[in-house]
């Protein structure tokens, strides 16, 4: 199959998962005439109302994943812990986007620093561990303070520990079940960034410009856009992102999030072979959504421009605002420039995304205090959160 090949509006697109990036990519795409089906093990999914056709089972129950396989022309994802052998099978009756090349690197840590290092691009040192000797040589290498994060199956903090010495590095080894982990330095930033950038078949690449994220409790809380950094910053973070889609041929959406270290160096974090709860203000302030891009780019269609057409933030909603009974969304609504997207997950869970706002504004800081303000008036909440790494926003 040619990287090129082109699936035209009313081609059938086939989603790994069915949350909510996958909710948000079917809508993009039947907005564009593609039908739409999903595989996930779970039922009345976010995707459940927005699908022509929803498959249920396990990612390894690969005589399902075979059915599914055919009943599309071309598959993605919107997570990327789908097994490297299910992304093979798929391969076999269908046409998938990014290939299994790029979920396999970007779904394990060690892989992705490595292909990072490889490629010349700044991590946080690291080192690999999974026995006693590594563990080791780990903190001899690496030092203290660090983190040790399991190399498969982490999201949003989890499976991650943080140490500040060769003791604590051992405890929290056994406490991730001795699994293969990566320990890495600690890095001191003063911001969060990342990159949500495009490529399609034929090498043609957008990215939009450079989200700024805070996060409460491990999870993305606050983006804003664009992020309030130097040009040369700007442009660096661009660059490496381009780099990275280039040496992996990425045909779809990869994001990079970065740390910029307090001494001004951009470090890559991690790489999602997929859209990113960072880029959904797009859906309101940008010409392309990071959805439609995604579509774009693995249908082989051109790219849609990436430019923003105002300054933008985006506040998440957690389960936690349904604690005192139903947010107060007219509340929220209540500056017009609001814009409110639920994924329709009926029960809202402690940390569960719900949905998100959006505030498009004159301004960076005028779009982010008015998201803040908004979504404390869902609950009248008294802690204040979503407070930039520069504080402005309290
Ligand atoms: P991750 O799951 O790797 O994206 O990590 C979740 C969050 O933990 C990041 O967004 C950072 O806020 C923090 N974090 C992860 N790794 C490091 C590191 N090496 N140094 C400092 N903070 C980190």
């Amino acid at each position: 199959m040619k990287a090129g090949e082109l699936f035209l509006p009313g081609s059938k697109i086939g989603i790994l998962g069915s949350g909510q990036l996958g909710r948000m990519l079917a809508m993009a795409a039947r907005h564009m005439g593609y039908k739409v089906h999903v595989y996930s093990p779970d039922r009345d999914t976010p995707c459940s109302p927005v699908v022509d056709r929803e498959f249920v089972g396990g990612y390894e129950d690969l005589d399902q994943i075979r059915e599914f396989a055919r009943s599309v022309d071309l598959i993605t994802f919107e997570f990327e812990n789908v097994p490297h052998e299910t992304a093979m099978v798929c391969a076999e009756h269908a046409v998938v986007r990014p290939d299994g090349r790029v979920l396999h690197i970007a779904q394990n840590r060690s892989r992705e620093k490595n292909f990072l290092a490889e490629n010349g691009i700044p991590t946080a040192p690291f080192f690999l561990v999974d026995s006693d000797d590594s563990v080791k040589a780990a903190g001899e290498k690496v030092g203290f303070p660090g983190i040790l994060k399991t190399a498969s199956f982490g999201y949003d903090g989890k499976g991650q520990v943080k140490v500040n010495s060769q003791e604590m590095l051992g405890k929290a080894f056994e406490e991730l079940k001795r699994q293969t982990c990566v320990y890495e330095g600690f890095v001191s930033f003063d911001k969060e960034l990342s990159v949500v950038a495009a490529r399609n078949g034929r090498g043609e690449f957008a990215a939009f410009p450079v989200f700024e994220n805070t996060h409460a409790d491990h999870i993305l809380d606050v983006t804003v856009c664009p992020a309030e950094i130097s040009p040369e910053i700007s442009q660096a973070a661009v660059a490496t992102a381009k780099k990275i889609v280039d040496a992996l041929e990425v045909v779809g959406l990869l994001t990079v999030e970065y740390f910029l270290s307090r001494n001004g160096s951009l470090v890559v974090n991690e790489l999602a072979p997929r859209t990113h709860n960072s880029g959904h203000l797009t859906l309101n302030a940008a010409v392309t959504s990071q959805f439609e891009q995604q579509v774009r780019a693995i249908t082989g269609l051109c790219l849609g421009s990436a430019e923003l057409l105002k300054p933008a933030a985006m506040a998440n909603i957690l389960g936690h605002w349904w604690e005192n009974g139903e947010p107060d969304w007219n509340g929220a609504l209540r500056d017009k420039r609001v814009k409110l997207h639920l994924y329709g997950k009926a029960e809202p869970r402690k940390g569960r995304k719900m949905g998100h706002l959006t505030v498009c504004g004159e301004t960076v800081a005028a779009a982010g205090e008015a998201v803040v303000r908004a979504r404390q008036l869902l609950g009248g909440e008294t802690k204040m959160s979503g407070k930039l790494a520069s504080g402005r926003f309290i």
